[in-house]
């Protein structure tokens, strides 16, 4: 069957010596892997189109069962020319790239919320947002869309507001007030803070949040751990030593 549909380019993976299989995530089709015959040959058509985190259209072959599909054609919709020059997007937006790959497996639906998602985190690493918050605020989301969201606002255990010092519990699905922080262990207010507005503000406003120093590492740690408990698999984050190196870099 002929489609046709937009996506993003997460993956590229040479397969032989003139093709590529790309991973994809598309708007109607959720996360697809396509192969490109001849992708790599000289004055290939796909030139300058498939580039990795681009978003395009793209024209593919599906067929019933598989899970290879062949792309036949495709016309950019958005080069996200500095997700790849620029060190600090293109670290971003790795790092995304990977939380994504990790929740969302082949076939899961909807993919309409979470490709608009990952539309707004490449766009606004690309106009230069500071990546952390993009990364941590986007991975809420995406967590909240895959059906793994988590308490930060009210006891994950008895629903009482949060008053004083709060803990946290992967397994009890988030944060915990004093009286039943014994399952936890102590987080500060402030990533609370921050992990509440993320799930409850638009990702722009979250973009411009700073934590303290260290505070973003923290907060991935915390979520990726959160993650492993509920997917029950660990999670291949390829460009998070990117990340922390630039951030001990000062970047
Ligand atoms: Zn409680």
């Amino acid at each position: 069957m002929r489609v046709s549909t937009n996506a993003f380019v997460l993956r590229r993976i040479r397969w032989s010596d003139s093709s590529l299989i790309l991973t994809l995530y598309s708007l109607d089709f959720g996360r697809i892997s396509a192969v490109v015959r001849g992708a790599l040959r000289p004055g290939s058509r796909f030139l300058g189109r498939i580039e990795l985190f681009s978003q395009g259209e793209f024209q593919l072959i599906r067929r019933e069962g598989r899970e290879l599909d062949t792309a036949i054609e495709a016309s950019v919709i958005s080069h996200g020319r500095l997700l790849r020059t620029n060190f600090r997007a293109f670290a971003g937006a790795g790092l995304f790239a990977d939380w994504l790959l990790c929740v969302v497996s082949h076939g899961n639906e909807p993919s309409g919320p979470v490709y608009r998602l990952l539309e707004q985190v490449f766009a606004l690493l690309e106009a230069g947002s500071s990546p952390w918050p993009v990364v941590c605020g986007g991975v809420i989301r995406l967590l909240q869309l895959s059906g793994l969201g988590f308490s930060a606002d009210t006891c994950a255990a008895c629903g009482a507001r949060i008053q004083g010092q709060a803990f946290w519990s992967h397994s009890s699905g988030g944060v915990l007030c004093g009286n039943c922080g014994e399952s936890g262990f102590p987080v500060k207010s402030g990533l609370i803070s921050f992990l509440s507005k993320a799930g409850n503000s638009s990702l722009e406003s979250v973009a411009r949040v700073s934590l303290w120093p260290g505070g973003y590492i923290q907060c991935h740690s915390l979520l990726k751990e959160y993650a492993q408990v509920h997917l029950e698999h660990r999670l291949l984050l390829r460009s998070e030593k990117v990340m922390k190196e630039m951030l001990n870099a000062g970047q």
